[in-house]
């Protein structure tokens, strides 16, 4: 044996997980981007641009275009050339073939998609890897499934496209929100404009090049970047037919009453402050890991985030004190590393908005627990936090964090568990857990939430409906329900 390998006895052993970096290498960046506009990248007509950054480091990634009114008045005439004399007749295999070959063009690029998503959006690159890009892929391999076969999907009803869909999309799943908005669309026969959040633009604009690649005839497709007032133009543009928006509910309000009385379809996936109900029965280490998924994946900014805790009182404090003991395993920091479970804040505005809901759950009496947790020094962060004692009247328990916040509270019967769960103006999802199934079936009746998972969390299928009720919005994306709002004369 070599002197090298002895471990003196009173050396400290190092039981810390080795770095393991994704290379950025695999991406290549542009300095400068262009707005995608009838099949080429092309410079705006506002001549303006804005810098998007990693919000994990704060460099500068790229800079890209501001699309004023000119702009985005372009791309829907482009999309609707490319409807009436291309896309909107092409017979459904024929549209399913293209679809196909985006999937598998994503399937391809994985990689290089996933390390560019966690540059410019601050996730983890294990959840970009392993969560958002299959995710990605399945949602186009399913609805190229569908194009030919909408007479099946919806017998009698002759369906038909509608037209231009203009959608507006958020920053925290920037390609799996796209996925959703543009894969149904076209396969029903729409043509689309889409606009990115403005701190998540680049992978829509990779996700261009790829669409050209995959010769998608021009302006089937197009991207134009910008903040609110481009996601404005956009909505308010007379010549789109449909409007699909995904955002806050403070946003999705406006625009709907921005479209009332224009004969435009409209689809919102707004805010969400699910319930998670851990019963007395649950497999404890098993909901546990449940929770965290819950409200740590993706730094809490979901919408479908299980972000208020019931745990049954019997059961309570040993609950948290498991709950706390997992948090302090969780490792926050650089979300291009393969070991990391939470990344960075998106923004820091949104960093700003988390702090001050945090803050107000500390003045409303609420008492917080953060484990110790070294911080990186640039970028923005938030350690996961847990608030107990929580009243049904604080604003850690109403209001949308976006962030990785849990608060929990507690309930005796299965009917307190219903009433406080449905004491909110949002209705996107619920999670229960319990080993008896007919308190499933009769928890999933009860709780007013568009999804209900059982036993687990955070599940997505690309062939299952989402979408809420009361203010989390209307209208389902996913599975065949998924079709419905972009079809003339069905559903919404
Ligand atoms: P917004 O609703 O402002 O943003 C969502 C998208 O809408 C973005 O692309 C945004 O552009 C665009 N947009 C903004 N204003 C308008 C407008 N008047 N007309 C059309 N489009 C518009 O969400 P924020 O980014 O401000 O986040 C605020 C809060 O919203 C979060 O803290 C969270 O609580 C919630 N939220 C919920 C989401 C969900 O999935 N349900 C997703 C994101 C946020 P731009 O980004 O350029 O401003």
């Amino acid at each position: 044996m070599s002197s090298k390998a002895v471990v003196p006895v009173s050396a400290p052993l190092d039981w810390q997980y080795a770095p393991s970096r994704e290379s950025t290498g695999i991406v290549a960046l542009k300095e400068r981007y262009g707005l995608f506009i009838d099949g080429k990248f092309r410079a705006p007509l506002s001549k303006k641009y804005f810098p998007t950054i990693n919000p994990a480091t704060e460099e500068e990634l790229a800079e890209v275009p501001e699309a004023g009114a000119q702009d985005v008045n372009r791309a829907v005439v482009a999309a609707r050339r490319a409807f009436d004399e291309d896309w909107g007749s092409l017979p459904g295999k024929e549209r399913a073939k293209y679809l196909f070959r985006i999937a598998r063009m994503v399937q391809e690029r994985s990689r290089e998609l996933a390390v560019l998503e966690t540059m410019d959006g601050g996730k983890p690159i294990r959840e970009a890897r392993d969560v958002d890009l299959p995710l990605v892929a399945a949602h186009f391999f399913y609805y190229a499934g569908w194009a030919d076969k909408l007479e099946y999907a919806f017998p009698g009803l002759h369906p038909e496209p509608l037209g231009v869909a203009g959608q507006v999309i958020p920053w925290n799943f920037p390609l799996m929100m796209l996925a959703w908005k543009l894969a149904p669309a076209l396969a029903a026969g729409n043509t689309v404009v889409l606009k990115p959040a403005e701190t998540t633009p680049l992978s829509a604009l990779h996700f261009a090049e790829l669409a050209s690649e995959a010769g998608l005839p021009p302006g089937v497709v197009n991207i134009i970047t910008g903040a609110g007032a481009t996601g404005g133009a956009l909505v308010a543009h007379p010549g789109v037919d449909k409007v699909a928006f995904t955002g806050s509910t403070s946003v999705g309000k406006l625009i709907r009453s921005q479209l009332a009385g224009s004969g435009k379809r409209l689809t919102l996936e707004l805010g969400g402050k699910a319930a998670h109900v851990i019963f007395e029965d649950a497999p404890l280490d098993q909901a546990i890991e449940g929770v965290i998924n819950g409200i740590f994946f993706n730094q809490g900014h979901v919408c479908c985030a299980g972000s208020r805790l019931f745990v049954q009182e019997s059961i309570h404090d040993r609950f948290v004190d498991k709950l706390k003991r997992r948090l302090s395993t969780l490792r926050v920091g650089d979300p291009l590393d393969k070991n990391t479970d939470v990344g960075a804040i998106n923004s820091a505005e949104q960093l700003a908005r988390i702090t001050e809901l945090v803050e107000a759950g500390q003045l409303e009496g609420a008492e917080i627990y953060q484990p110790e947790c070294v911080l990186p020094r640039n970028g923005f962060w938030f350690v996961p936090t847990l608030f107990t004692g929580v009243s049904q009247s604080h604003r850690i328990a109403q209001e949308e964090i976006f962030g990785p916040v849990l608060s929990i509270m507690s309930f005796r019967t299965p009917e307190e568990a219903v009433e406080k769960a449905n004491n909110t103006p949002y209705g996107l999802s619920a999670g229960v857990w319990t080993q008896k199934g007919s308190r499933i079936l009769w928890m999933a009746d009860q709780l007013k939430a568009g999804v209900v998972w059982a036993n687990t969390y955070n599940k997505f299928d690309p062939s299952s409906p989402f979408g809420g009720y009361k203010e989390s919005g209307f209208g389902r994306e996913g599975g065949r329900h998924g079709l419905l709002p972009y079809l003339k004369g069905i559903g919404l």
